[in-house]
């Protein structure tokens, strides 16, 4: 049976610490601003929360799949800001591990692990979301730089990173087999530009922006492996950046259930507290089954990435949707133990509904990893 270390345990229990006590509070702050919160990265950052994910020599642990899992899941708790932050580190991470020689990780770990620099994965457009391969980026070769055009949307924390893993097509003929690059885009480059912010619906502290890029220039030193290996890198990473959102959906959903029962032991109704009717407990023991039930799958998949068990891509879809699905089911029965009060913006329970709801999209939606269990399963058989 799957059991955290007593490492991992001891660095559940600060960030619980720091959830309650710090970034707990500012939760719904931010949710009402939408602006970025800043201080959040400090405390972050101070707490060595976003370097985790860094080898030691750059000021992290080398937190593995499951340790980012777990770190994202107890921040989810308190605040989904926290969490996003972490998850999105923890994949560029991996992505300038996987791709990056040893100057490229150098130089983009170093800035990671001292300047509490945060970063940002560039992907979807507005014509490619689920279909990668109908990607328009086009980066083109001109003496040290590849030249970029095209529109990045959706990019979670594009607007305020530092250090952006994008990806492009060098080679459109080939499209998804050996067409894709993957490149490092840096804060500032010449051509490069924010465009729309979006008005999300929740996960408001973490922008999603559009990126254009206008015969944008990257230096050819931040070409991420070989032209061509850019889908390579990317799912490379992959069962990482599934299972960390999975987790953090499971984290949004635990701190709902949490408040729901608290809530119900002092909420009087009928001369009895709500807790006392079988209505409400059946809710609650119908939430906490379905989130052991992710959980339990989810670090199971973790702990096997953690392994180098091949071929999982199956088991990180299956997790990354069951968790994310139980999440926005049980933060909707949160709201409904609330009763009016879980509708209203001054009970947490309506923002992590929309947070969760988040976790659907991110990293593929659910049709998309339905396919791959189905297409994972079916080349088994
Ligand atoms: C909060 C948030 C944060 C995000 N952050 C990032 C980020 O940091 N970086 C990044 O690159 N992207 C990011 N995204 C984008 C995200 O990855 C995409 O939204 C997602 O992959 C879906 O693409 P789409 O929105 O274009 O939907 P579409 O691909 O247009 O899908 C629309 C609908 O059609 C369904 N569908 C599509 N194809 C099929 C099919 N073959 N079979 C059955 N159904 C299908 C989908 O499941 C969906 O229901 C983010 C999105 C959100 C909502």
């Amino acid at each position: 049976m799957f059991e955290f270390t007593e490492e991992q345990r001891m660095i559940r229990e600060t960030v619980r610490k720091l959830g309650v006590e710090k970034l707990g509070p500012r939760a719904s702050e931010v949710d009402k601003s939408g602006e970025f919160p800043w201080d959040i990265v400090k405390i972050l950052g101070e707490n060595g929360i976003l370097q985790l994910p860094l080898p030691e020599k750059y000021g992290g642990i080398g937190a593995d799949t499951t340790t980012s899992c777990m770190v994202s899941e107890e921040l989810a708790r308190f605040c989904t800001t926290s969490s996003n932050l972490l998850c999105i580190q923890a994949s560029n991470i991996k992505v300038i591990s996987l791709g990056g020689n040893e100057s490229q990780r150098d130089r983009f770990f170093q800035r990671l692990g001292k300047e509490n620099q945060i970063t940002a994965f560039a992907l979807t457009e507005p014509g490619a979301g689920s279909d990668v391969g109908a990607m328009k980026t086009r980066a083109v070769r001109c003496g040290d730089f590849y030249i970029l055009n095209g529109t990045k949307c959706f990019i979670s924390g594009g607007a305020v990173a530092d250090i952006l893993p994008l990806f492009a097509m060098t080679d459109p003929a080939k499209g998804l087999k050996g067409g894709v690059s993957a490149f490092v885009l840096e804060k500032g480059a010449p051509g490069f530009k924010i465009g729309k912010t979006e008005e999300k619906m929740g996960s408001r502290g973490v922008p999603a922006s559009e990126l254009v890029l206008e015969d944008a220039q990257i230096p050819i030193e931040n070409l991420l492996g070989k032209e061509g290996e850019g889908l390579k890198i990317a799912l490379g990473a992959i069962n990482l950046t599934r299972l960390t959102v999975g987790s953090h959906g499971l984290g949004i959903a635990q701190g709902a259930l949490d408040y729901a029962i608290e809530y119900a032991k002092q909420r009087v109704q009928f001369g009895k507290p709500i807790a006392a009717f079988q209505g409400i407990q059946f809710k609650i023991a119908d939430m906490a089954m379905q989130l052991e039930a992710a959980r339990s799958l989810l670090y199971r998949v973790a702990f096997m990435s953690d392994q180098g068990v091949p071929d999982i891509e199956g088991f990180s879809s299956m997790a990354k949707c069951l968790a994310s699905e139980i999440s926005v089911n049980v933060c909707l029965d949160a709201v409904k133990i609330l009763g009016g009060y879980g509708y209203m913006k001054d009970y947490p329970q309506e923002r992590r509904m929309r947070d969760a709801m988040s976790c659907l999209f991110m990293e593929g939606t659910g049709e998309i990893q339905r396919q791959n269990i189905a297409r994972f399963l079916l080349k088994k058989s």
